[in-house]
């Protein structure tokens, strides 16, 4: 059946549904959340509404370079699409449950943000299941343009996008990757200024470690690769970039570089290891370590060892970019995560979404005004961080 015809029969069979009173309006999905909380409360919650069938490709459309999906779709089955067509999301979430949906009002990231924005940016329109039973069509410009622009960083609170249309970029099959290191923060900084003015690729990333270890690694697609890096074994992939200076890569395994190790967090020794390299690879994803740390969780639980005041944390920072030179110093110098790499991501926003109200870029402005963001991850316990309201807060 035409993938549309089906979606438009999921509608309304989800809105009678609801129009029974027998669900409660928040979504029951069974795709893997990325809201690590433990107490029941998540998006899984079964007296929701079941949007699990919402996960197919309605079609793409090479000419206009647009995909229109429906809004649980994981962006692993939107990226299998898309390459067939040499065409891939403007901004691809590294994490290949993450679905489309949940990225528009969640606030979806990647390398080519320094071009791209995020990933609402490149949203053309969305099809949004409201609290009363209706759906409705929103865009830029049209009668419900307040709910478009509302729905990054609103987090299901306005309604469930169930379809949504989205630009494309032209993508080949594979991508090269170029790797330097610096060893002062400034220049560091710099040479991310000039990759911004004279892109020579369509992907940038930093990952860095400390003062002597400052990596850049700029991304461009190319026609054919030699051995590429195989993401599933060996080292995790941030140990793979810290030795190259070059590395090939199939496209659909870069944009998901991060995805089998949960970025770096799959403890990589001992027993873990073994699994590492042995497992089958339906098990090395991101979905992997969210049952991983439940599990641990629980176990710890079980056996009375847990520590209820101590939680992992995974935190990420937006900082305006003429600040990004102060903020690295700071993270630097007082929080120590181990050994691990910090990530810092440019962001050039394209719109001002509502509840995001970051300035868009001003193309023609001087430089410094429009480079506006630094993204940083940490994705482990780390100590340091003044954010007990006691120490107070450092504010960028
Ligand atoms: C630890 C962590 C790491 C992340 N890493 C990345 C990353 O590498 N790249 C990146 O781009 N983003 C990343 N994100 C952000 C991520 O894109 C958002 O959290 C996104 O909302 C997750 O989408 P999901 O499909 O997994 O939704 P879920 O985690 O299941 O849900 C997140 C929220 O979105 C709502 N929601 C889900 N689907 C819809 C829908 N169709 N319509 C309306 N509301 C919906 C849910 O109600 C919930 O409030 C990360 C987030 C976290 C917490």
């Amino acid at each position: 059946m035409d993938p549309f015809r089906q979606y438009l029969d999921k509608k309304e069979k989800l809105i009678s549904e609801y129009a029974s009173g027998k669900v409660a309006f928040r979504l029951h999905k069974t795709t893997m959340t990325n809201l690590f909380r433990y107490g029941g409360n998540d998006a899984r919650d079964r007296s929701g509404l079941r949007v699990d069938e919402f996960n197919q490709v309605i079609g793409i459309d090479p000419e206009t370079a647009t995909i229109d999906v429906e809004g649980m779709t994981t962006i692993e089955t939107v990226l299998q699409a898309t390459l067939r067509h040499n065409l891939l999301p403007k901004i691809s979430p590294e994490l290949k449950h993450i679905t489309i949906g949940g990225a528009i009002v969640g606030i979806g990231i990647e390398s080519s943000c320094f071009l791209h924005g995020f990933l609402h940016d490149s949203l053309i329109q969305a099809e949004v299941l409201l609290p009363g039973g209706e759906t409705v069509i929103c865009t830029a410009d049209n009668e419900y343009a307040d709910l478009f622009h509302a729905l990054p960083n609103s987090f299901g609170t306005l309604g469930y996008v169930l379809r949504a249309t989205l630009s494309l970029m032209h993508a080949t099959q594979y991508v090269r990757l170029t790797n330097s290191n610096h060893e002062n923060v400034s220049h560091y900084l710099e040479s991310f200024e000039a990759h911004m003015d004279q892109p020579e690729g369509v992907f940038l990333e930093g990952l860095f470690y400390n003062r002597k270890e400052l990596y850049l690694t700029s991304g461009k697609f190319i026609e054919n690769a030699r051995n590429p890096v195989n993401i599933y074994r060996g080292d995790p992939f941030y140990l793979k970039s810290r030795t190259a200076t070059q590395l090939d890569m199939n496209t659909d395994d870069y944009i998901f570089r991060f995805d089998p190790d949960w970025f770096w967090n799959v403890p990589d020794h001992g027993v873990y290891n073994i699994f590492r390299q042995l497992s089958p690879r339906r098990f090395r994803n991101s979905s992997f370590y969210t049952h991983y740390t439940r599990l641990k969780r629980g176990l710890c639980d079980l056996l009375g060892i847990r520590n209820p005041t101590e939680e992992e944390l995974i935190q990420d920072w937006v900082i305006p970019w003429h600040r990004a030179e102060e903020f690295i110093d700071f993270i630097l110098d007082n929080i120590d995560i181990q050994g691990q790499p910090w990530v810092a991501l440019p962001i050039v926003p394209k719109t001002r979404a509502t509840l995001y109200p970051l300035l868009p870029s001003r193309s023609g402005s001087a430089i410094h005004e429009y480079r506006l963001l630094l993204f940083c991850r940490q994705t482990r316990s780390a100590t340091g961080l003044p954010l007990h309201p006691d120490s107070g807060p450092t504010v960028f």
